[in-house]
C-alpha cells in the first residue's frame, strides 16, 4: 500500500505512526524539530513530554485515565509500552524519565522498517497527492500550518487559546439549594426553559468571594502566551473581580429574570449558573467561570458558592494559549475532516487534554487510517469504552452552545467517568448494602470493567475482520 503521511511526531502523532505501521502500512512521519521549534519544546526528540512528566493515575479500577492506560496497552501502545519502560516511583501514578521515554519512543520508530522520518516543517495545506494524511501538530502547531487550517476550517472553527470553565459532576450539587431555571425562562432550541442549575448568594456571600477570588494564588501568563492577543471577550474570572466590586454582579453573575424557589421572597445579590456540559446530563460547567487560579485554589474557592459546598469537579479552569479545532462542528466519527476527508486529524488539536488522551487518540486514528488504507473500513470503539467514550467528546458528545452567548462550548477535556454512559451497579434490592465512598468506588469499578472488556472486544472484532480478508 502507498503510505500515510503524519504530520508532528508528538504523542499523538508517535502513537499514530507506530499503530499504522503495526498494521502493515507505510509511514511518512514529519516533525519540524529540531529544524524548527515550539514556545515549550526543548529537545529533537519525538514524543517529548514539554512540562510534567506524569500519565498521572494508573488505577484501571477507580480512574477513567487508568482505564485508558489499560485500553492502549490492550492495542499494542508504544508510548505505553516506553513510559512503562522508563517508570520512576510515583506511588498510585505512572511517572516517566523523560528523556529515557523520548529516547525509546523515538528509537523505536527509526529502527521500524515501515516508518521514515522527514525532519521538515509541513507550513501550509498537505499537497493534494497525499491522499491520507494524519494531522497531529498538537497545541503548538506552527504558526504557518494553523494559518492553512484557519483557512480551511473557517475564521471561528480554529481556536488559539482554550478558555475553560471548572466543570462540575451533577450528582455533587445541593439541589436543596440550587434550581433548574433558564433566565426570563426562555427555552432555547432544543431546550426547556430550565435549563440552568442556579445557585444564589446573598450579598455578604458575594462580597467574600470576591474576596476570595482577589486573593487566591494564580498561575502567571507566560510571555508568550501574554503577547497573543487572541483571549479578548473571555477575561479570566479573578480579573473581572479585580476590575470592580460589582463587575461579576453585572457579568456572569448577574442575579436578573431568576427566582429562587426555594426562597422566593428574597432576591439573590448574585447568582452563578451551571450549564449542562454532556448529553448524559452528568456534568455541569460553571459558565463564565474560566480562570488562572491555581487549582488548589480553585476547589476552594468553588466551594465557597452555595450548592458547590461538597462539588467534585471534573475538570477544574484554565486558560492557556492552545490551538485546537470546533471538532464537533468539522469532524467525521472517524476523526476525518468533513470538508476534505484525505485528512485526519489526532492529539490534542482534536479537542482532548493531556499526554494520555492526546496519544490514545493518536492511537485510534492510526487503526482508523491503516483500516481505511487496507480497505477494511472499521467503525470506532464504543462510547462505554475510555477511548470511545474520549471520541464522544471530541465528535459531538458535547452540547453546542445554543444561546450564541459567552465563550465558544467546546473546549479541550480530560478523559473522565463523566463522559461515560452510567451503569446500573446493584440490583434494586441491594442497594441498601452500598453507602457513599463505597458506592462511588462500585460504581467506577463497575465503569472500568465494561469499559475494559468492551474494548477488548472491539480488538478482537477488528483483528477478525482483518484476518478473514
Ligand atoms: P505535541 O506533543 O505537542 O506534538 C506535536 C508535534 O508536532 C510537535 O513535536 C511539534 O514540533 C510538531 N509540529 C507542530 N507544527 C508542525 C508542522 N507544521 N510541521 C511538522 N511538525 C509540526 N499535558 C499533560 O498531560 N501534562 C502536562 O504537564 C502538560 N503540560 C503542558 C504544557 C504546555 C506548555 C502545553 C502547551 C501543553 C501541555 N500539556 C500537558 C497538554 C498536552 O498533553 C501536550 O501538549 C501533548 O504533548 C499534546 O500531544 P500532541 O501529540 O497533540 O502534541
Amino acid at each position: 500500500p502507498s503510505p500515510v503521511h503524519v504530520v508532528g511526531g508528538g504523542l499523538a502523532g508517535s502513537e499514530a505512526a507506530w499503530q499504522i505501521a503495526g498494521a502493515g502500512v507505510p509511514v511518512i512521519l514529519h516533525e519540524m524539530r529540531p529544524e524548527r521549534g515550539t514556545d515549550a519544546h526543548k529537545t529533537g526528540d519525538l514524543a517529548e513530554l514539554v512540562c510534567s512528566n506524569s500519565f498521572r493515575s494508573d488505577d484501571a479500577e477507580g480512574n477513567a485515565v487508568g482505564v485508558l492506560h489499560a485500553e492502549m496497552r490492550l492495542a499494542g501502545s508504544l508510548i505505553m509500552e516506553a513510559a512503562d519502560a522508563h517508570q520512576v516511583p510515583a506511588g498510585g501514578a505512572l511517572a516517566v524519565d523523560r528523556e529515557g521515554f523520548a529516547a525509546a519512543v523515538t528509537g523505536a520508530l527509526q529502527a521500524h522498517p515501515l516508518i521514515e522520518i522527514r525532519r521538515e516543517e509541513v507550513s501550509g495545506l498537505p499537497p493534494e497527492d497525499w491522499d491520507s494524511v494524519i494531522l497531529a501538530t498538537g497545541p503548538l502547531t506552527s504558526p504557518a500550518l494553523a494559518e492553512a487550517m484557519r483557512g480551511l476550517t473557517g475564521e471561528d472553527a480554529l481556536a488559539f487559546f482554550d478558555a475553560i470553565a471548572p466543570i462540575v459532576h451533577f450528582d455533587s450539587i445541593d439541589l436543596d439549594t440550587a434550581w433548574f431555571q433558564s433566565r426570563y425562562d426562555k427555552a432555547g432550541p432544543g431546550g426547556t426553559g430550565a435549563d440552568y442549575l442556579n445557585c444564589p448568594m446573598d450579598k455578604e456571600q458575594y462580597e467574600a468571594f470576591v474576596d476570595a477570588l482577589i486573593a487566591g494564588d494564580k498561575t502567571e501568563f507566560k510571555d508568550w502566551e501574554a503577547s497573543t492577543p487572541y483571549f479578548d471577550g473571555c477575561l479570566p474570572i479573578e480579573v473581572m473581580a479585580a476590575r470592580g466590586r460589582e463587575t461579576l454582579r453585572h457579568g456572569p453573575m448577574k442575579p436578573v429574570g431568576l427566582t429562587n424557589p426555594h426562597n422566593p421572597d428574597v432576591k439573590a445579590y448574585a447568582i452563578v449558573q451551571l450549564r449542562q456540559d454532556n448529553a448524559l446530563g452528568t456534568l455541569y460547567n460553571m459558565v463564565g467561570f474560566q480562570t488562572k487560579l491555581k487549582y488548589g485554589a480553585q476547589v476552594g474557592v468553588f466551594r465557597m458558592i452555595p450548592g458547590l459546598e461538597n462539588a467534585e469537579f471534573a475538570r477544574l479552569g484554565g486558560l492557556h494559549r492552545n490551538t485546537f479545532l470546533n471538532s464537533p462542528k468539522l469532524l467525521d466519527e472517524t476523526l476525518r475532516l468533513k470538508a476534505d476527508p484525505r485528512l485526519r486529524f489526532a492529539g490534542q488539536i482534536t479537542g482532548c487534554e493531556g499526554y494520555v488522551e492526546s496519544a490514545s487518540i493518536g492511537l485510534l486514528t492510526g487503526r482508523l487510517a491503516a483500516a481505511e488504507r487496507l480497505g477494511l473500513p472499521l467503525a470506532p470503539p464504543p462510547v462505554t469504552t475510555a477511548t470511545g467514550a474520549l471520541l464522544s467528546h471530541i465528535t459531538g458528545g458535547h452540547l453546542a452552545d445554543e444561546s450564541g452567548s459567552g465563550p465558544r462550548s467546546f473546549q479541550p477535556m480530560n478523559v473522565n467517568f463523566g463522559l461515560f454512559p452510567p451503569v446500573e451497579i446493584v440490583k434494586p434490592e441491594d442497594v441498601k448494602r452500598f453507602r457513599g465512598k463505597e458506592k462511588a468506588r462500585a460504581k467506577k469499578q463497575a465503569l472500568s470493567r465494561r469499559a475494559l472488556a468492551d474494548f477488548s472486544a472491539w480488538l478482537a472484532g477488528a483483528a477478525t475482520r482483518s484476518a478473514a480478508e
